[in-house]
């Protein structure tokens, strides 16, 4: 619909001859994807929601050409009678702190001047003209900014060991190869701010000493590898990649790599198999990345969502990044927020929100007024968490401590109708397809836990297939290869703690 949108706004401006005052913008998500297409009219940011093509033409003779706000197409329902609120104060957004997504949304994505308006490409100039690499490394380090694509690793630490390695070459990757069910986080920044990964990747090279760069991004993301590819061109026409960047002497190019939607490929290691031209598949480290990587060049390997915090936070420094946060999980985390809720979209949070927060304050509960039931966290190498622990604040720590994990963020919200067993089964049966098949654990094990829990949820399971389906959980978890198969599981094991009546109701003596 969104072309069309834009196609009737621009026919419409000129018809009333507003085309010298009013422009129409393309920008990336802005995340509240429950009430899309969304038309915001600036300067005084007035929201309009769920537009369709038929709309269009009473908003421009209504509000364009006569200043009057068109009230009963806003989205925030209260504005409808009052007077609007700022969008920093609408449910949705004001428990929100966007850092990663700050400009998603607000920018032309194919408009570098647009980035560089919003001190774009300062700090990729701050690094070059006034630190050394060890500088940028440490202030990385010393903000705490950890790996946002699920393994929670330091950042800093991680540009640490690649930098010391001597190498004629050294490369940085761009992990953007989002492939968990349910999770849209690198897609939108891709789309909605690709510039900000450019710097960050052009940063992480100085730093690193590292002058080539790929980005590995899903071939089924069109929209962001064609935002990609235009900001790549523009960075290198203002002299922003390339060589001699800021007259430093340091030289950055970038290039594009398409997955083919292998999940597998977002474990690194496969993820470097695949950049080669080989087989996408894991294999054992050591020998970590950063020491032998890409063609056995030392390489770090950053998600889309950690390289977009980066320029904020050389430019404003780590003090200002650990400001919000916890204290061991500093910054904010951008989750993908679908199923069973009212408000589906994209919400960046200070670590620390609590999940009830997220799910109610923003999300605004489950609809038709729906229980809650659980809510699954990374993806599926996370689990379902409970009622129980709504009040938990998020960060790597205490997710991991119940039993999920942080993953990427995809937040998949289930209501009181959901049947835990047949969630645990979708993600077992998505991690069978989706392993690359080297090690037995994996490749067999999990084919073997599926076939348990189709048994079950056919009502022929016993009471020792819920213990068959522990222990080869375990056995799965401690002997397979990669993180795919280590945590495989744990969607199975999660429910099972938590929603074993469910699992009992459908075996057999229980019928
Ligand atoms: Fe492949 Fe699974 Fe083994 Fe990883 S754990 S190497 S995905 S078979």
């Amino acid at each position: 619909k969104s072309p069309l949108i834009k196609k009737r706004f621009e026919d419409k401006i000129k018809e009333l001859n507003l085309d010298n005052e009013v422009q129409v913008v393309v920008t990336g998500c802005f995340g509240l994807c429950e009430e899309g297409p969304i038309v915001i009219i600036y300067p005084e940011g007035t929201f309009y929601a769920r537009m369709t093509v038929e709309r269009v033409d009473e908003i421009a003779e209504e509000h364009l050409l006569k200043g009057r706000i068109v009230r009963k197409y806003l989205y925030d329902e209260s504005a409808k009678n009052e007077q609007i609120k700022p969008l920093s104060e609408v449910d949705f957004y004001k428990k929100q702190k966007r850092v990663a997504l700050r400009n998603c949304g607000i920018i032309n994505p194919e408009n570098i001047n647009e980035y560089i308006a919003l001190d774009g490409y300062m700090a990729l100039g701050k690094v070059l003209t006034e630190m050394t690499p060890d500088e940028v490394i440490k202030l990385v380090k010393d903000s705490g900014l950890k790996g946002r694509g699920g393994a929670g690793f330091s950042t800093g630490m991680k540009w640490g060991f690649a930098a010391p390695n001597k190498a004629d070459q050294k490369y940085v990757i761009c992990n953007a190869d989002e492939g968990d069910p349910g999770a849209f986080m690198d897609r939108s920044v891709l789309e909605g701010d690709p510039h900000a990964v450019l710097e960050a990747m052009a940063i992480a090279g100085y730093a690193i000493g590292a002058t080539k760069g790929f980005i590995y991004v899903r071939a089924e993301y069109p929209i962001a590898v064609h935002r990609l590819e235009i900001a790549i061109k523009q960075a290198k026409l203002l002299g922003l990649l390339g060589n001699n960047l800021f007259n430093s002497g340091f030289d950055f190019d970038v290039e594009i790599r398409l997955g083919a939607g292998a999940f597998v490929c977002g474990e690194e290691t496969a993820l470097m198999q695949s950049i080669e031209g080989k087989r996408g598949m894991s294999r054992n480290k050591p020998p970590f990345p950063a020491n032998k990587g890409l063609w056995g060049k030392p390489t770090i390997i950053n998600n889309v969502e950690t390289l977009a915090n980066v320029p904020q936070i050389i430019l404003n420094g780590p003090e200002w990044f650990k400001s919000f946060g916890t204290e061991k999980s500093p910054g904010t985390k951008v989750f993908a927020l679908g199923g069973k809720i009212n408000n589906t979209g994209l919400v960046e949070v200070p670590m620390g929100t609590s999940l009830r927060e997220v799910i109610y304050d923003i999300g605004g509960g489950c609809p038709n007024h729906k229980e809650f039931k659980a809510v699954q966290t990374g993806g599926p190498s996370g689990g379902c968490l409970t009622k129980d622990h709504l009040d938990i604040p998020i960060d790597y720590e205490n997710l991991t401590a119940v039993g999920s994990m942080m993953g990427s963020g995809g937040m998949i919200v289930m209501d009181e109708d959901n049947c835990m067993v047949d969630i645990a089964k979708f993600f077992l049966d998505f991690t069978v397809d989706e392993s690359c098949g080297k090690c037995t654990p994996c490749r067999e094990g999990t084919k073997r836990m599926l076939e348990i829990l189709e048994k079950i949820t056919e009502g022929k399971g016993t009471m020792e297939d819920l213990d068959k389906l522990e222990k080869l959980s375990m056995n799965i978890k401690e002997t397979s290869l990669c993180g795919l198969g280590q945590t495989a599981p744990n969607p199975v094991l999660s429910t099972l703690k938590y929603f074993r009546d469910e699992y009992e109701a459908h075996v057999k003596e229980k019928r």
